[in-house]
């Protein structure tokens, strides 16, 4: 479904015509304490609505909450009809000159000159006293809307028309949902939202650092954040190493001459960096892809059917120009290292191959606990330039796409307009806990690069054929996936992964000998240990580790050390248990090396 056709969906939707009466029920209450306001835009959005306003010399602040509530509830049990007429512009103009709606006045006018107002003709809506201009569409009456169902949210400054330069106008948001269960809910959702925020847990847990002076959407990662990302990178090469891709490493930058061949540009223009001039007078241009480098390691060597498919791998850095706008936290940032491969195979390969990739994330996913996922088969628009012009291999590549999602019973929404330039792909869409949708995986056909790269192979019969490419990339870039990763889990690790996996704790001075021997033992088994030998009180060092996160706590004390013992506490569970100390460091490196999600 195109964008356009969405908001069409949403505008005749119940829950669109209960948030747009909802402001102007809220608009109503507000007039009813500022009769001079006036009246800037007032439309829904995706969790409630707001109303803009001009308050001139008496603004008013979130302590006049409470009483525009009240007022609101009042105007719902008025059961006001919502009534719509029709008025000319001139009509239009005497009505909101009277009550000085001046930005009224302003839009009125503009939707007559530029023809949007229908036969010259301008939408009101009337409920009770107060009237506005609107197309609607609304409840019948106020009465309709659900008991307890809104609540005014927070007050902010806003222009009008998002013009800098025009007055700033003060903007009430409210939360509105179909009933009370719905908010309560979603207001519990933020505030789980909030504690988990990657960025706050980020900077709590010292995982990553994003400076002004390096630059916006350039994250450094701490130690902490690093070890996580080495873990996965780990993991990574262990499970592809079975499935037998091989890693290659090649450079960040690159001649613009590449980018012309591949067709990054001009298609790709926009997602990158602008080139830098050097010593050939050539451009030179920092990667927004790997694949380019890739499929010229490919054509390095002649290929034979037999050494198909050839899988090569490489956590490659990238960087992308984001828009400033759409950065966010790591979650969407200009320098970032994906786990991609690209696969070249034999036409009756694609299949076979595109298959084993939709399982190998599902592995991933299954073993991190990514459960809240959705799949979506992203098609070319072919009324758009950002495609490559080939309407008959796009069908065709589409539906071979489509068939190995079917022939493996994945469940799939189609989405015009969100394939690669270069291809198919098949997305998977993961939402956080405020439901905001990003693309982690992906797995890519492509048609297009082996002939614009001259790829080749011989095939059985002694002949160049071309092979086809696909491209994949299941745990996505560090940076979205860690992003992820840290509001799932809260900032609470598994031990495989936890930058601290065990914080050995000393009751008292007499057992810090034997603290320091299971340190090292730990540590020569290649486990992150520390104890906390400091002066604090037991329970203050206890809580530290507890904020900490981390995910194991050996407590050692008199009697742990005269039975060779440990006591494990773990992260946010209550019960503690004593454990032989062989037995103790057998379970870690276990948990360790199997990748438990403790
Ligand atoms: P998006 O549509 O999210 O911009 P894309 O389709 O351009 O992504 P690909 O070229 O397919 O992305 O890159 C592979 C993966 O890299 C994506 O699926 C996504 O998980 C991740 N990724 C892409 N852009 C960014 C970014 N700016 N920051 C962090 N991760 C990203
Ligand atoms: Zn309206
Ligand atoms: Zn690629």
């Amino acid at each position: 479904m195109k964008a356009a056709e969405k908001t069409q969906e949403y505008k005749n939707s119940h829950i669109y015509r209960l948030r747009h009466s909802l402001a102007h029920i809220m608009a109503q209450a507000v007039l009813q304490i500022r009769p001079d306001a006036k009246l800037g835009f007032g439309p829904p959005v995706d969790n409630g609505f707001y109303y803009d306003f001009d308050f001139g010399d008496s603004p008013i602040s979130d302590s006049d909450f409470k009483d525009i509530e009240k007022r609101m509830k009042k105007i719902v049990k008025q059961k006001q009809v919502f009534e719509a007429s029709q008025k000319s512009l001139d009509e239009t103009l005497q009505l909101l000159e009277e009550t000085n709606q001046e930005y009224k006045i302003e839009y009125a006018k503009e939707l007559v000159e530029t023809g949007k107002a229908e036969g010259g003709q301008l939408g009101f809506y009337v409920n009770g006293p107060f009237i506005d201009m609107c197309e609607g569409p609304h409840l019948e009456d106020t009465g309709k809307v659900p008991k307890a169902c809104f609540k005014l949210d927070k007050i902010a400054g806003s222009y009008w028309r998002g013009d800098e330069k025009r007055p700033m106008l003060t903007r009430i948001y409210a939360l509105a949902f179909e009933n009370v269960d719905e908010l309560k809910d979603y207001i519990q959702r933020r505030e789980l939202a909030k504690k988990r925020e990657h960025r706050k847990l980020g900077a709590e847990l010292d995982l990553f650092v994003i400076d002004d002076e390096v630059g916006v959407g350039l994250p450094m990662w701490l130690p902490n954040g690093t070890i996580i990302r080495d873990e996965l990178e780990k993991w990574a090469h262990e499970v592809e190493f079975k499935a037998g891709y091989k890693r290659v490493s090649t450079p960040c930058i690159t001649r613009s001459n590449l980018y012309h061949r591949s067709g990054h540009l001009p298609y790709y223009t926009e997602g990158m960096f602008p080139p830098m001039v050097i010593d050939d007078h050539d451009e030179y241009y920092l990667r927004p892809m790997n694949c380019p480098h890739h499929h010229k390691l490919y054509m390095s060597r002649p290929r034979s059917y037999r050494d198909l498919p050839i899988r090569l791998a490489e956590y490659g850095d990238v960087y992308r120009y984001e828009k400033h706008g759409s950065l966010a936290g790591i979650l969407r940032v200009r320098a970032m290292s994906m786990n991609d491969a690209h696969i070249y195979c034999e036409q009756d390969q694609v299949k076979e191959e595109f298959t084993k990739v939709m399982q190998m994330y599902r592995f991933y996913y299954d073993h991190l606990r990514l459960g809240n996922f959705r799949v979506r088969l992203s098609l070319h628009d072919k009324d758009s330039e950002k495609f490559v012009d080939s309407e008959e291999e796009w069908v065709e590549s589409e539906n071979i796409v489509r068939e190995v999602l079917r022939e493996n019973n994945i469940d799939f929404d189609e989405e015009v307009g969100e394939a690669a330039f270069y291809g198919p792909k098949v997305d998977i869409q993961l939402s956080n806990v405020m439901g905001r949708e990003e693309t982690v995986s992906t797995c890519q056909l492509d048609f297009v690069m082996p002939e614009r790269f001259d790829l080749e192979y011989t095939d059985r019969n002694g002949e160049s054929q071309r092979p086809f490419i696909l491209h994949r990339a299941p745990l996505s870039t560090h940076e979205r996936m860690i992003a992820f990763l840290i509001e799932l889990y809260g900032g609470a690790f598994p031990t495989w992964m936890s930058p601290v996996q065990v914080l050995i704790i000393p009751v008292n001075e007499t057992v810090h000998e034997y603290a320091k021997q299971i340190e090292s033992r730990l540590f020569d088994n290649m486990l992150r240990v520390e104890t906390d030998l400091s002066g604090d009180t037991f329970n203050k060092k206890i809580r530290r580790g507890v904020t900490r996160k981390i995910p194991n706590i050996w407590i050692i004390g008199n009697n742990e050390m005269e039975e060779q013992a440990i006591t494990w506490r773990r992260y946010c569970v209550k019960d503690q248990v004593k454990l032989n100390i062989d037995k103790a460091c057998a379970n870690l490196i276990r948990w360790r090396d199997e990748r438990i999600m403790d």
